[in-house]
């Protein structure tokens, strides 16, 4: 079959049959998917055909079999990744490639029908992952039913800002939908003449880009009309989310997703949800009121390399009041950011640590002023704060409020407050993805 018929045919299933009446619907469809999915694992991979130890009868439930094992993580990952993938491509050699073309920029290299991907990390924690021909078109697919605001037919000029090319993002091509690559690397003035040219009808970006090219809206350097504006690849702040917003006369959707897969996207009321329908997704809750989350992911049809009970490192919060949209996928408030970056200071009563999530020092931040342009929130070894704002015009920067609200919050939890330095912001460049709060 070829690839835009493989596209058509994922698109019509994402957007108009895999609709489900309730949560009942979902989960029971979810649970005779992984049930499929994890026959074929165990009968093509070596590593999970151990990991799962699959009872040769259906009658099992195939969410309690993976509530029962570890959760494999990028470690294990990586270094099972010979037996672990369906398609016997050796780590070396992927390695080898990715390395290469990150270097050369040039991403058409494949191993057979391949497409060899690497996410970023630390040196020695960068993770390998391979998506065939058939799962780039089912992303490609998946992609534009739930982004599309007008359907298949709608003339859309998409442009897309990213870390990297890869073939992944050129599968997205048809007659009536032009997609636009545009490389991070390259400076905001080409960024902004093309896109003046282009007038895209969809933008999607990094916030950190979305937040540039905003301002060059705001100064009528920039004058395009996007009808629909999509954050990717980094924490979308809330006040990143309200300044592109407003420039854009637009609601900032989100595609939230890593190599390990698409996890989720914004419905129609902007609202984040888990893509349920294509992932099995288990909680592992960090909080004791369980409204925060580190996702275990299985994808149900990903099969080359197969995601099967893998833990990320993301921190996630529930919504609490449901969509209006009616959608039985879980809602989601926001992704706090990868667990690395969650603040940790001594206890005052000198037993264990005290963690703090992202949201409550965002909050201590915003209560200085509500005049705040942008901020960065670092935490250094010593666990020292250092706090770097930029207000708009001359508003004063109110570092005592600040200061006596980061304590009142770091007290609250039991914590020691450590020295709170305040520094000039320093804006943010390059590829390096921007993080507001951010554990050193
Ligand atoms: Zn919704």
């Amino acid at each position: 079959m070829t690839n835009k018929l493989r596209v058509l045919q994922w698109y019509m299933r994402t957007k108009y049959f895999r609709r489900f009446r309730d949560e009942r619907a979902l989960m029971e469809w979810q649970e005779r998917q992984l049930k499929r999915h994890l026959r074929f694992v165990s009968d093509h991979s070596l590593f999970y055909s151990y990991y799962l130890q699959l009872p040769s009868t259906n009658g099992y439930s195939a969410k309690e079999l993976l509530a029962s094992l570890t959760p494999i993580d990028k470690r294990v990952m990586m270094d099972h990744f010979d037996t672990l993938n369906t398609v016997g491509i050796q780590k070396e050699e992927a390695f080898m490639m990715a390395l290469s073309s990150e270097e050369t920029r040039d991403f058409s290299p494949r191993i057979g029908t391949m497409t060899i991907g690497m996410s970023s990390g630390t040196s020695g924690n960068r993770g390998l992952f391979l998506v065939s021909d058939d799962e780039q078109s089912q992303w490609a697919g998946i992609i534009l039913a739930k982004l599309l605001p007008h359907g298949l037919l709608a003339k859309e000029r998409i442009a897309f800002f990213l870390r990297a090319n890869s073939n992944l993002y050129e599968s997205v091509q048809s007659g009536t939908i032009k997609f636009h690559f545009y490389d991070l690397l390259h400076s905001l003035q080409q960024h902004v003449d093309n896109l003046q040219q282009l007038q895209p009808t969809i933008l999607v970006a990094p916030p950190s880009m979305l937040r540039m090219l905003a301002v060059q809206q705001a100064d009528s350097k920039l004058t395009i009309a996007p009808r629909k504006v999509i954050s990717v690849a980094e924490v979308l702040d809330p006040l990143d989310e309200e300044f592109i917003g407003r420039q854009f006369g637009q609601t900032v959707h989100q595609v939230y997703q890593c190599t390990e897969g698409l996890l989720g996207a914004t419905c129609e009321h902007g609202t984040l949800h888990l893509n349920e329908d294509l992932l099995y997704v288990k909680r592992e809750y960090v909080t004791a009121d369980r409204k925060k989350f580190m996702p275990i992911v299985t994808d149900l049809f990903r099969s080359s390399q197969p995601i099967i009970n893998y833990r990320l490192n993301d921190i996630l919060t529930l919504r609490e009041d449901p969509c209006p949209c009616g959608s039985p996928l879980t809602a989601i408030s926001q992704i706090e950011g990868r667990s690395d970056d969650i603040f940790e200071f001594l206890s005052s009563s000198g037993e264990e640590k005290v963690s703090i999530f992202p949201d409550f020092i965002r909050q201590s931040i915003y209560s200085g002023s509500d005049r705040i342009d942008e901020y960065k929130v670092l935490q250094h070894p010593s666990r020292d704060l250092e706090v770097q704002i930029q207000v708009q015009g001359d508003a004063p920067i109110q570092e005592d409020t600040i200061t006596a609200s980061l304590t009142r919050t770091i007290r609250s939890h039991g914590g020691v407050v450590p020295n709170i330095n305040f520094t000039p912001y320093e804006p943010h460049q390059g590829l390096k993805k921007l993080k507001r709060i951010e554990r050193l």
